[in-house]
């Protein structure tokens, strides 16, 4: 009897150490590339003052509806959603929400006037698979509690511009502000009313979003509403003048850390706990239709709205496999390869090949030994497949007068080295 073979959930993707194995339409994503971008942002957040936080992937559900809001395409149809015990969970679909309630649970603002997190781990949203855009997927973000801005907002944008640009992404930064609930409000009955005059040339999600988030129709990606969204009204013509001064001095502080930015008046969050700057970073090629690496926004009311005192907050969320496609165009990569590929021909020589790899492995130098019994010539060309910088053969002999010969691949240039020295001559090497 033969079992059938099991196949993973639609829109996940295995990430394997090559993409050799996958047979794929999409198979660009690998692993040495979600490291560089792990490891840039490991060695780079910390250096504007950010920790790391993790939260669990499970949250009660009405954290999601409180903290993204019920009339979001992710509250209202992307969350896995289920029953457990009597209470609603959901697998997260986004970080910050969960944040904020870690924030809020453990008093954190009692204890700092200013804290700075940063995060990365998987979201779930049941959304339409598609190049760029999967059911699961990572996201690397930071948020700040605590300062009203401007001049955090602008170190955000300059820390995300620089790790963008550590990595070689070709990108612009798209810059908004959203006012408050002093000018929001007039700004949205204004946009209302017209959406409303326009509303036959709306997708069927855009005449609904008039009537319940009309902000959010701005950012649809349907070209009919695009049109309509380039002749509506723009919130700069309705700013209060805390809002008009904390977007000029924003944009001045950018000037000043020498960041490049576009103004976008057609970039929004949808909510009434989202105000004042908002910012995404945007591949400029690529990437198709799912263009958007990072995007990043003020919260002001957030914290507030889930339970918290009165405390503003601002953070941006980076989408890492969106990235790590547009470090794979460009070929980059992270991987170890063994310095030594050892090929013992019997059985003596398998042990001492072992020692010899293990003596390497302390030394911080990445060594692989032969297991299959096999003819020089083919554990060479396993040395080879592996990307080994030198491989070395040790028969009888060579355990005899305890000297091999080491032979740099590439060149096929050999040199004679004793095995007692073997470690100091390939850490010489490095
Ligand atoms: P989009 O407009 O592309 O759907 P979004 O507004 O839903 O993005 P955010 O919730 O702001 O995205 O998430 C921040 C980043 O996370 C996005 O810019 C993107 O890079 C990434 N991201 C969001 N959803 C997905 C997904 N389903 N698959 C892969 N990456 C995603
Ligand atoms: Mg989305």
């Amino acid at each position: 009897m033969s079992s059938q073979k099991i196949r993973g959930v639609k829109g996940t993707r295995d990430v394997l150490p090559t993409d050799t194995y996958v047979k794929d339409d999409d198979p660009w994503i690998r692993i040495g590339h979600l490291h560089l971008i792990e490891r840039a942002a490991r060695e780079l957040f910390p250096l504007y003052g950010y920790r790391e936080a993790r939260t669990p992937i499970l949250e009660r559900t009405e954290l999601f509806v409180r903290g993204i809001g019920e009339v979001t395409d992710i509250v209202g149809k992307e969350m896995y959603t289920f029953e457990d015990h009597g209470d609603k969970v959901s697998m997260r679909p986004e970080n910050t929400a969960s944040l904020v309630r870690a924030y809020v649970e453990h008093n954190v603002n009692q204890q700092e006037p200013e804290t700075k997190w940063w995060y990365l781990g998987p979201m779930f949203r049941r959304e339409r698979q598609q190049r760029g855009r999967y059911r699961q997927f990572t996201q690397i973000g930071i948020e700040a509690f605590g300062s009203p801005g401007p001049r955090i907002d602008a170190e955000q944008i300059e820390m995300l511009d620089r790790w963008l640009r550590s990595l070689g992404i070709p990108f612009e930064m798209h810059l908004n502000t959203l006012g408050d609930s002093a000018c929001r409000p007039k700004y949205r009955e204004a946009l209302q009313a017209y959406l409303r005059s326009r509303s036959a040339d709306l997708c069927e999600d855009c005449r609904k979003r008039t009537e319940t988030n009309p902000i959010r129709v701005l950012d649809c990606k349907n070209p009919k509403c695009q049109e309509v969204a380039a002749g509506a009204p723009k919130m700069a013509d309705f700013l209060c003048d805390a809002c008009r001064g904390h977007f000029d001095q924003l944009q001045n502080s950018l000037k000043a850390l020498g960041v490049g930015f576009i103004i976008d008046s057609r970039l929004v969050r949808g909510l009434d706990y989202y105000t004042r700057t908002a910012y995404e970073a945007i591949a400029t090629s690529g990437l198709g239709a799912q263009s958007t690496v990072a995007g990043g926004g003020r919260y002001d009311g957030l914290v507030r709205e889930l339970g918290g005192p009165d405390i503003p907050g601002i953070g941006f969320a980076a989408g890492v496999e969106r990235m790590a496609l547009l470090l794979a165009q460009q070929g980059k990569e992270a991987a170890t390869k063994p310095a030594l590929f050892i090929a013992p021909l019997g059985d003596a020589e398998a042990a001492r090949a072992d020692q010899l790899a293990q003596q390497l492995r302390a030394a911080g130098i990445a060594a692989e030994v032969g297991f299959r019994k096999a003819n020089p010539g083919n554990q060479l060309k396993r040395a080879d497949a592996l990307g080994a910088k030198y491989a070395l053969v040790l028969g009888d002999s060579e355990l005899k007068t305890g000297r091999a010969n080491l032979k740099e691949l590439k060149t096929g240039v050999q040199q004679e080295v004793s095995l007692d020295e073997l470690v100091q001559k390939l850490s010489g090497d490095r």
